[in-house]
């Protein structure tokens, strides 16, 4: 291990790792210290999303639809299936060798890039220089031409919910359920609780999400959310908004008091997942007597080239303001090393897609209707329902719809809402049209493959314009 690399970065999540890559592709030297270990053991690369996060709980959101599919919609389509049988630890243990496979992936690229995966954890001090506490062995004092913070994030616990690993868990634990809890309770109906909410509801709980707040995923185009809520609601999923727990006490069950319009309510659950968001990884990060500037909620304060108060340390990630998402943080990890290397990294925050991975899935980019109103910034919107696609009705995935909003003198496209089957896949159409500057008309005059539900987004586009041709205008 050499004392002196080109880039040091501290995290090896998706911010933390692909800066390491681009930084090594560009010709430097690049250390990466990580201080993950899965299942408190084996260090692994890949942080939050690969561990913990977005590849784990796809895999489960995948096997929990597989099962569903067989128990639920495979008769509609003449194929009877008799003695199901669920095993839920294969599931989990096929969830973790997906998981290993790509954590050793990365190792395998950190190899062919030259990377030094430190393994342990690292201490920003003075003059770009990271104190090393590796898991075996003794501190070491490092020095960099730049170092890029990129330390991630962790689940929020809340005081009337502690977590104990056992009953009471953070989606870390939802992860690990090898049985299906006959009751589970979810606290916080946002991205993560609804995706886990999802994978044990269709296994086979009663799931109740108790929600905060009294509108139903904010951040989402409100018409996009009414319709997702509706079918959730169908499948089984019991969410009820406004609710404030209060207490949590522990038996045999878990029973959890909350608040309503109504006044105090209590519901009894096997289990009881907290997922009410994520505060950024901070601690221990810098020594005291480095000033690194963070926000009054704990992120690492950045512009918008994701450079801090201090010259020549960069953050990236979930530590930094903005959304927390994988792809997010991995664009940033580029943009910084493409700057530290003399060239114009740039991210585009206006055009970042965010998903969830429900049943239907949900996924925008840009703007809200109530975003644009609140702004003055005069719109025209078109809408099409997937129920009108042909390969969406072949597919028996009839459910949501494509809404485009476009400037009303312009066309530019400014947002695009999709709630439906494959909307993960179908918004990176509309992620390129908005890097392109595109027009609803644009998209409109693109040529879709028939049958496809990609379709549904070139009707929307057709309907900002009031002429879709599968719907009356
Ligand atoms: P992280 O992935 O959190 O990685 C940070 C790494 O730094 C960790 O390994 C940590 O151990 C290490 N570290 C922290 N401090 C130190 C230190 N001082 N020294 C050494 N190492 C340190 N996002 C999506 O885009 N799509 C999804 O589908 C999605 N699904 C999710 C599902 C779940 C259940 C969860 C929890 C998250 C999900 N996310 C998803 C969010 C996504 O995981 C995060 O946005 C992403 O992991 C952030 O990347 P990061 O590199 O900033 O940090
Ligand atoms: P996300 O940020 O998408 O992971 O969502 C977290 C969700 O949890 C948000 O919708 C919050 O409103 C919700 N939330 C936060 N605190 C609480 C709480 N104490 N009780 C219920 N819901 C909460």
């Amino acid at each position: 291990m050499a004392n002196s690399y080109d880039v040091i970065v501290i995290g090896a999540g998706p911010a933390g790792y692909v800066a390491a890559i681009r930084a090594s592709q560009l010709g430097m030297s690049v250390a990466c210290i990580d201080e993950f270990r899965r299942k408190g053991s084996e260090p692994a690369l890949g942080g939050t999303c690969l561990n913990v996060g977005c590849i784990p709980s796809k895999a489960l959101l995948d096997s929990s639809e597989q099962y569903h599919k067989v128990t639920d919609e495979l008769a509609g389509h003449g194929i009877n299936v008799s003695g199901v049988d669920l095993d839920v630890s294969k599931m989990i243990a096929r969830k973790d060798k997906v998981v290993a496979d790509l954590t050793g992936g990365i190792q395998q690229l950190f190899k062919a890039n030259k990377i030094e995966w430190l393994q342990g954890h690292g201490k920003l001090l003075s003059d770009r220089r990271v104190e090393f506490s590796p898991h075996k062995g003794k501190k070491q004092t490092l020095e960099a031409g730049s170092v890029i913070l990129a330390t991630g994030s962790k689940p929020i616990e809340i005081g009337a919910a502690p977590t104990d690993g056992e009953r009471v868990l953070t989606s870390d634990g939802a992860l690990e359920m090898t049985e299906v809890p006959k009751r589970l309770g979810v606290i916080g109906a946002g991205v993560i609780g609804l995706e886990m909410g999802s994978v044990w509801n269709r296994l086979g709980s009663k799931v109740v999400l108790l929600e905060a707040q009294e509108e139903f995923l904010a951040p989402v185009d409100h018409q996009v959310s009414r319709d997702a809520k509706r079918q959730f609601e169908k499948q089984g999923l019991d969410i009820r908004l406004n609710c404030r727990v209060t207490e949590t006490r522990q038996g045999k069950t878990v029973s959890v008091h909350y608040e309503d319009k109504d006044g105090s309510q209590n519901i009894q659950v096997d289990k009881l997942i907290v997922a009410v968001g994520r505060r950024p990884n901070t601690e221990e990060l810098a020594h005291e007597d480095v000033d690194l500037l963070t926000d009054e909620r704990g992120f690492v304060h950045v512009n918008d080239h994701c450079e801090t108060n201090i010259p020549g340390v960069y953050a990236v990630g979930d530590v930094v303001r903005g959304p927390m998402l994988a792809h997010k943080g991995s664009e940033e990890g580029v943009m910084v090393a493409e700057r530290i290397a003399g060239k114009p990294g740039h991210v585009n925050y206006e055009a970042i897609p965010w998903v969830i991975y429900t049943d239907p899935e949900i996924a925008w980019v840009g703007r809200t209707e109530k975003q644009l109103k609140n702004a003055g910034t005069p719109f025209r919107s078109g809408t099409f329902g997937f129920a009108a696609n042909g390969r969406a009705r072949a597919m028996d995935k009839t459910a949501g719809m494509v809404k485009i909003l476009s400037h009303a003198e312009t066309d530019r496209v400014l947002g695009v809402h999709i709630c439906g089957s494959q909307a993960s896949e179908l918004i990176a159409e509309c992620v390129v049209a908005m890097e392109f500057a595109a027009s609803a008309e644009d998209l409109a005059r693109t040529i879709h493959a028939h049958p496809t539900l990609s379709e549904s987004v070139h009707e929307a586009a057709l309907a900002v314009d009031k002429r879709a041709i599968h719907k009356a205008n």
